[in-house]
């Protein structure tokens, strides 16, 4: 009975040890980070309502995406709906393309309480060449103008 129980425990340990290698090789195959890795460029606009934390553009093998995390500056009452505006620029400064978030509402920030985070992702029509650069803001909840 014991010794059963050994078995079952070591093929937990072998399967969990499997998955994870699984999870290390599709991150490193299957999505790359290229901001982080420096052929694009990420600037935020700043705006006096909603911070944009953090950006990255992310390519895996079927899309790429703009993610990143809002943070509302200013304390009110109501969730904020904003939607992301991302422009996409070549080096040469040519616009590539300019594609926005569906509203995003932003939760209201309360000391302590509930996170007053969330994020967003903006898929792209296409890899921006290298040197690109994209610039980000958030404008007021309505539709986007280029949808
Ligand atoms: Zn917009």
């Amino acid at each position: 009975m014991a010794r059963s129980h050994m078995r079952h425990l070591s093929h937990a340990i072998l399967s969990g040890a499997i998955l994870a290698v699984m999870v290390l090789l599709g991150c490193a195959t299957a999505r790359t980070d290229l901001s982080c890795e420096g052929l694009v460029s990420i600037e935020t606009v700043p705006s006096d309502k909603v911070d944009i934390l953090s950006a990255c553009v992310w390519q895996t093998e079927d899309e790429v995406v703009v993610y990143g995390t809002l943070r509302r500056r200013v304390y009110t009452t109501h969730p904020m709906a904003v939607h992301v505006h991302a422009v996409v620029q070549d080096p040469d400064g040519t616009v590539v393309e300019e594609p926005c978030t569906p509203n995003v509402y932003v939760p209201q920030r309360r000391h302590g309480r509930q996170t007053r985070w969330q994020r967003f992702r903006v898929p792209l029509a296409v890899v921006p060449p290298q040197g690109s650069r994209v610039l980000l803001s958030t404008h007021n909840a309505s539709q986007c103008e280029n949808q």
